[in-house]
Order: structure tokens, then C-alpha cells, then sequence
């Protein structure tokens, strides 16, 4: 479950203080309500008790997905003007966190480090996208008679991929892109696996790292 803390907060408006819920900790894959809410950019909305307006009030978090490979540790936009300095320090509370982080299997995945949940709602819109394109050709690859295989999400960011490989028979370069090329031959709009024929056309071989086992 994700993990909330409490903090200080100050309404800009009526100059209430009080007691506010921070997330400190959000679990992409477990609360989608809240990963929304950060797409929205809702996230970083507080609601004053004295007078009930919003306003936005940012506090450091960490966003996980390890069914994405994501780690991200999100601080406030301000602290770009101090850049080095919050990064530094990041990068040590990550030193110290990563025995947790291991437990959790986000091994694979180094961490991110961003000012403003803005550049993590930007990337969490730019995965919906792979994922809505992923369906499509799953639902395709489906009708084919093809199956799928998971690619590491990192490497499907990288390349601009979709999130699976369709292939016919066994996962093997030959077999996906003989199903990749027959989705593409039939449905033109699907720019990443047109990506992903790219990708399999210039794999020197059988084998393809970049799927999960
Ligand atoms: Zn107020």
C-alpha cells in the first residue's frame, strides 16, 4: 500500500495553518486512484480546512511500479533551482533505501529523480499511450493466433516500443517479426510496432534480450 505522511501546511489564502496528509510513498501498480490523480495533476492539490480552497503545495515522494520498472523519486519543482545539491542528496537516500527497494524487486531499474510531478505525469501519459497501442496489437496479434511476450519496459521506453512482441510459435527473432510485420501490414497507424519491426530487422540474433523471461 502506499504510505502517507504529515506535514505542515499554510493556506495562501486565508493564512490557516494546519496539519496536512502528504503521500510519501505511491504504488503505481497497487493504487491507480492516486497514480490518476498524479496524471491529473491533482496530486499536489491541499484543501484548506479554514476556508476550503485548493491550492498547490508539493512534497518530496516516491513513486514505484515495478511491474513498469519505474522508481522515481519525485521533489518539489523549486528544488530545480537548487539542482546538484537535492540530487546529491537523493542519490544518498536512495544508498540508504536500496536494501528496501531490493526486497521489493526494483532491482532493475535505476532510479529517476524529478522536480514536479509534472515530469512524472508526463511520462506516466507517455506510457498510457505505449499501453493503449500495446492492446491493440495484442487484440490483433490475438486474432492471428499469435501470442505475446512482455519486453522490459525500460528498453520499450528507450526504443519507443510497445510493451510486448506478438510472435507465432516460439519468441525468437525470426517469429515476431514475421507477426510485428503482419500487424503493420494491416493496421498502419501503429507507429510503434512499426518501431519494433525496425528494432527485430536489425537484431543480429535469434534470441531476443530485451524480453522478459
Ligand atoms: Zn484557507
Amino acid at each position: 500500500m502506499s504510505i502517507k505522511g504529515i506535514s505542515k501546511a499554510e493556506c495562501p489564502s486565508c493564512g490557516f495553518k494546519f496539519d496536512a496528509d502528504f503521500w510519501t510513498v505511491v504504488h503505481g501498480d497497487q493504487d491507480p486512484a492516486l497514480k490518476e490523480a498524479i496524471i491529473s495533476g491533482e496530486f499536489d492539490l491541499l484543501m484548506c480546512p479554514g476556508c476550503s480552497g485548493l491550492f498547490p503545495c508539493e512534497e518530496t515522494f516516491i513513486y514505484t511500479s515495478p511491474e513498469k520498472e519505474l522508481l522515481v523519486f519525485v521533489m518539489p519543482a523549486e528544488y530545480g533551482k537548487e539542482r546538484e545539491k537535492w540530487l546529491e542528496k537523493m542519490r544518498l537516500d536512495f544508498e540508504t533505501l536500496k536494501g528496501s527497494f531490493l526486497k521489493e524487486g526494483l532491482t532493475a531499474s535505476e532510479p529517476l529523480y524529478y522536480f514536479g510531478a509534472g515530469m512524472l505525469s508526463e511520462l506516466l501519459l507517455r506510457d498510457r499511450d505505449m499501453e493503449e497501442e500495446t492492446d491493440v496489437m495484442e487484440f490483433m496479434a490475438g486474432e492471428r493466433g499469435f501470442r505475446n511476450a512482455k519486453i522490459l519496459p525500460g528498453f520499450a521506453r528507450l526504443h519507443d516500443l510497445p510493451f510486448s512482441l506478438p510472435y507465432a510459435g516460439c519468441p525468437c527473432r525470426d517469429h515476431a517479426l514475421e507477426a510485428a510485420r503482419a500487424i503493420t501490414a494491416s493496421n498502419d497507424a501503429l507507429a510503434r510496432v512499426k518501431n519494433l519491426v525496425g528494432i527485430l530487422e536489425e537484431l543480429k540474433t535469434q534470441e531476443l534480450p530485451f524480453i522478459k523471461k
